[in-house]
């Protein structure tokens, strides 16, 4: 067997955002760590995900408002719109971040290996051909998106592949309801792309609270996405650089963009974890316990490749607190995992934390559940042609009416969120939420005021 090269405290399988975080904190109690990533630093979300996610979402909103800048007095005429600038300033600044990134480690003295991290049948990590040996290892690979097993599924791509495109395209069709399939559908209809979304129900983000789920399919429709409901692609066949694309419920022709957002996995599948017995579930997914360990003694894994809230904030939270956990005597410290503070950047977006009112209900029993619900038009619309409504609910337990579950969608809602998701963090009954002083004109005040 081939002799380590290096010894480590603690070697980090990926340098996404679980990874990096980790290492970093664990480099602050003098602990010698390093970071083994074989693409680019900052993982999913710097480059694939949140960040230009939310650029192109911010581009979007940009289609959406020069709508509104005639109601408010302003003569604006739209002259055109160029992906392809959008995109050169998007690559660029994430390129700087990956730069930041990597200069970050170097500050926080964790070294950096690039290449493919798998590992050895002496428990080792082999990175292309090089042996490193550490006291102990945390996986945070991460995870890619599915493609579907259907004749012509090549002829797609993923949310990877969207922020390839070069320019936009004319008509798109997205498959997928969850999340990812929402927001990428939303910004390419807010930017002009004839859109349709097929999804296997009657509604997108079926695992949210029915308010959400219903709303949200309701405004897509609204702002003329088509929603193929009950559909599911049969084959995809291509001419001339466009494809067709066959349904269970019809045939959808001249397409130049299909993108298939049906899920992800988990990436295990080449990190050889059968030479150190690390347990997966069906899906590929690393088991751990509370504490992120694995079923082996000195083996971590958080973050996307273990499956459970697949969010930044909440890899880079599980990582921190077990760099505090392993090398900090915090002997106790875990993520809590409840009351997870999610958006969704739909078009208006959407804002949730705690549990929903079906799962409130099954949980508590109808009659322990007390729903607070409102609608109503922001003022920003006052004056606009196009107007979307925002919707709010509590979920409050019976009986001293503690909030378990908020969910709103509206403009705004995405920022309105996280000041909300402490005070549902902290136990706080709607008495409570209605003694904080509304703040007018606002949508939020509607949060304290309800009745
Ligand atoms: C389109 C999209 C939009 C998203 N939007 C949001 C959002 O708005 N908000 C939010 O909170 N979350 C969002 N997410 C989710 C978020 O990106 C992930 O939850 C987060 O990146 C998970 O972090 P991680 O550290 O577990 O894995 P990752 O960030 O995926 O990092 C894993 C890293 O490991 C590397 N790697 C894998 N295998 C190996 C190996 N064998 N050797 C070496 N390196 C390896 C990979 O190259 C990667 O860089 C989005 C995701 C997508 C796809």
């Amino acid at each position: 067997m081939a002799p380590v090269v290096k010894k480590f405290d603690l070697l980090v399988i990926g340098g996404g955002s679980g990874g990096l975080a980790t290492a970093r904190r664990a480099a602050e109690f003098g602990v010698k760590a390093a970071v083994v990533e074989e693409a680019r630093w900052g993982g999913t979300c710097v480059n694939v995900g949140c960040v230009p996610k939310k650029i192109m979402f911010n581009t979007a909103m940009h289609a959406e408002m020069i709508h509104d800048h005639k109601g408010y007095g302003f003569d604006v005429e739209l002259k055109g719109f160029d992906w392809s600038r959008i995109k050169k300033s998007r690559d660029e600044y994430i390129k700087r971040l990956n730069g930041i990134y990597e200069t970050n480690l170097g500050k926080a003295h964790v070294e950096a290996l690039i290449g493919h991290a798998r590992f050895t049948e002496d428990k080792c990590v082999d990175v292309g051909g090089q042996k490193y040996a550490a006291d102990h290892i945390l996986i945070a690979t991460g995870g890619k998106p599915i493609i579907p097993d259907i004749p012509g599924a090549e002829h797609g791509i993923t949310s990877d592949g969207f922020f390839e495109l070069e320019q936009l395209p004319k008509k798109v069709v997205v498959v997928g309801a969850g999340y990812i399939a929402v927001e990428l559908a939303g910004i390419f209809n807010a930017l002009g792309s004839d859109t349709s979304i097929l999804i296997r129900f009657d509604e997108v983000l079926r695992t949210f609270d029915h308010l959400i789920s219903s709303t949200v399919t309701a405004n897509m429709e609204q702002d003329g996405v088509k929603v193929c409901k009950k559909t599911q692609v049969k084959s995809v066949t291509k001419t001339d650089g466009l494809m067709t694309v066959e349904t269970t419920t019809g045939t959808i022709k001249d397409v130049d963009c299909l993108l298939f957002a049906i899920g992800r996995i988990p990436n295990t599948d080449t990190l050889d974890l059968q030479n150190v017995g690390v347990e997966m579930d069906s899906r590929g997914h690393i088991k751990v316990d509370e504490f992120q360990n694995t079923n082996v003694p000195n083996i971590y894994a958080l973050g996307d490749v273990c499956g459970k809230a697949l969010l930044t904030p909440v890899a880079i939270a599980a990582g921190r607190k077990l760099a505090h956990r392993l090398f900090d005597g915090k002997k106790d410290w875990k993520l809590d995992y409840s009351n997870i503070p999610t958006v969704i950047f739909s078009h208006p977006p959407v804002g949730t934390v705690g549990i929903s009112q079906e799962e409130a209900e099954k949980l508590h029993g109808k009659d322990k559940i007390k729903i607070y619900q409102t609608t109503f038009t922001p003022m920003y619309y006052a004056v606009t042609e196009i107007k979307h409504k925002c919707s709010m609910k509590l979920v409050c337990l019976l009986p001293e009416e503690k909030v378990i579950g908020l969910h709103m969608i509206g403009q705004g809602c995405d920022e309105m969120l996280q000041g909300f998701g402490v005070a549902v963090k902290m136990g706080a009954t709607k008495a409570q939420f209605d003694s904080c002083v509304a703040i007018h004109p606002t949508s939020s005040e509607e949060l304290v005021t309800m009745r």
